[in-house]
């Protein structure tokens, strides 16, 4: 019998590229649209606060260096204005410096990317940003082997049998399910998981990972969670 569907809030978020390089921004913009995401793009500062205050976006991936206003000037202004005050914003930039990371963050940036960066690598860091921002994407369900995890219901199941998880245990689920087969290691899965901010042991992470893999095998199977020693985790069906 079907059961009655309930409205499910069903939106695309929309991200705006600030890039003056040409090819970076289309490489971008066409691994976003791929996941479902729309896009618009602007090739300098002033034009990206034009387009935030026209389009309303979800999200800014926003380079550092662009011609004029630079991407730091733009995130501050977008911090300076009330609408635009918790705007989703992930900083790009060509350095490196631990110093940039730093002052990219501080001007209120919520995440930060190093050029060159992989594109799926950026898809990943969007969705984790738009999640903690509390966008519900179209996308709200991951699915791998016979695991699959609802990100609006908050339910897990293995092989259609509910698999009942903590709430540390249920994003450690996510974020690995996000890249199946990658291997995290435990400073990764730290800052995914309990936050960068937050002071964890290395020790947590196996402790957490443990649970996990005992609740994934509550009704039997193989292990999913594979240890990589001296490395970290991944979820990964062709582990054992
Ligand atoms: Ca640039």
């Amino acid at each position: 019998m079907l059961e009655p569907q309930m409205a499910k809030k069903v939106m695309t978020p929309h991200i705006l590229i600030v890039e003056d390089e040409p090819p970076q921004a289309e490489l971008l913009k066409y691994n976003l649209e791929k996941e479902g995401y729309r896009t618009s793009l602007a090739e300098d500062g002033e034009t990206a606060l034009r387009l935030v205050a026209e389009d309303d976006p979800d999200l800014v991936v926003l380079d550092w260096m662009l011609p004029h206003l630079s991407g730091i000037e733009v995130c501050q202004r977008l911090r300076g204005q009330k609408k635009t005050k918790t705007l989703p914003v992930i900083m790009v930039t060509a350095r490196g410096e631990e110093g940039d990371r730093v002052r990219g963050l501080e001007v209120g940036a919520d995440d930060y990317m190093v050029k060159p960066y992989s594109p799926k690598e950026m898809v990943a860091r969007v969705q984790a940003v738009l999640r903690r921002a509390g966008v519900v994407q179209a996308t709200d369900r991951l699915e791998y082997d016979n695991v699959t995890l609802d990100m609006t219901t908050h339910k897990v199941t293995r092989d259609g049998k509910p698999i009942h998880l903590g709430p540390t245990e249920f994003r450690l689920l996510q974020v690995l399910l996000e890249r199946p087969a990658q291997v995290f290691s435990r400073d990764l899965l730290l800052d995914r998981v309990w936050g960068r901010d937050i002071y964890v042991e290395d020790r947590t992470v196996d402790v957490h990972i443990g649970r996990l893999r005992k609740a994934l095998n509550t009704h039997g199977g193989e292990n999913l969670i594979r240890t990589i020693r001296g490395v970290g985790y991944s979820i990964d069906s062709e582990a054992y």
